[in-house]
């Protein structure tokens, strides 16, 4: 434990209701010590634990994040939510990795609620850890505005992610190397090579379609104006582009340049001609 002037980490640990939760209530009933920095929260499974909750953990400035479930096979909900949260905090491992966070940083555990001792040996080991890491971007080398930059711009790719990885988010397998199912390298390829959508404001006819199919809400529509992509809320579905018809070809997939900026609001008004001009059309000009 931190003695007086020595660092003090900020410790978030999410635990499950059934099983490490009770472990940790054993702990404090056995009075077992560990330190009194590391904050629990309780939630019904492992596997409701999600990419973001810890991605916000950190961005928040947890020294260190632990998640805590039942043993594998003890789950108490079927499908077994901490083969879940297995394969998601692997991949959140990778994740921290991309971005230059220590993942030692995440940890996960199994502890039943008969495993008090077991509870108190972890924090005091997690701990122990952390602290010798030092606060979260020290050992790492980033100041606090890089870090959270890297933190915020992994955060926003999140929803992409999950369905990139969903077969593997979703895989229930006694006989699988958790620790071995995400590489380094197919981590950094998904994160370089995640697209964006736009629509060129030249092509699109307002047929509002590819709102309509948006899953996320992220695309401005008002009748008879250019529709625009907005980019914070949009998780890189690609339903936009196959959804816009064959005909228009508005939507554009790109990878690794910018995206154009939006046409500003007063120039998305589209002057149709009369029905005799084959339909062509165009936004109004400045
Ligand atoms: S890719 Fe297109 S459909 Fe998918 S969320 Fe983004 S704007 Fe919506
Ligand atoms: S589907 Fe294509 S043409 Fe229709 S509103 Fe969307 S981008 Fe424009």
């Amino acid at each position: 434990m931190s003695s007086e002037g020595q660092f003090k980490p900020k410790m978030l640990g999410i635990i499950c209701n059934w099983c490490c939760y009770g472990g940790a209530d054993l702990c404090g009933v056995s009075r077992f010590q560990y330190p009194t920095y590391i904050r629990l929260i309780r939630v019904m499974c492992s596997g409701r634990v999600d990419l973001k909750h810890i991605l916000l953990a950190f961005a928040n400035g947890v020294d260190g994040m632990f998640v805590g479930g039942c043993h594998i096979n003890d789950c108490h909900y079927n499908p077994e939510g901490n083969y879940d949260a297995m394969s998601m905090v692997n991949l959140c491992k990778k994740l921290l990795e991309n971005i230059g966070i220590n993942p030692k940083r995440l940890r996960l555990e199994w502890v039943s609620a008969g495993e008090g001792i077991r509870f108190a040996n972890i924090m005091n080991e997690f701990a122990r850890e952390i602290e010798e890491l030092g606060p979260l971007g020290k050992s790492e080398g980033l100041e606090t505005a890089e870090l959270n930059a890297r933190i915020e711009k992994i955060a926003k790719l999140v929803p992409y992610i999950k369905l990139e990885k969903m077969k593997k988010l979703a895989l229930h397998d006694i006989n699988e190397d958790y620790t071995k199912l995400y590489t380094s390298e197919e981590i950094d390829a998904l994160v370089r090579e995640a697209p964006s959508y736009w629509i060129d404001p030249d092509k699109c006819q307002a047929c509002t379609t590819c709102a309509l199919r948006c899953p996320a809400d992220a695309i401005i529509s008002a009748k008879n104006q250019v529709h625009v992509i907005d980019q914070d809320k949009c998780i890189r579905c690609g339903t936009c582009l196959t959804a816009c018809p064959e005909r228009f070809g508005a939507v554009t997939r790109i990878v690794g340049e910018p995206v154009p900026p939006p046409l500003p609001e007063e120039k998305r008004a589209i002057v149709r001609k009369g029905k005799e001009g084959a339909g062509k059309s165009s936004p109004v000009a400045g």
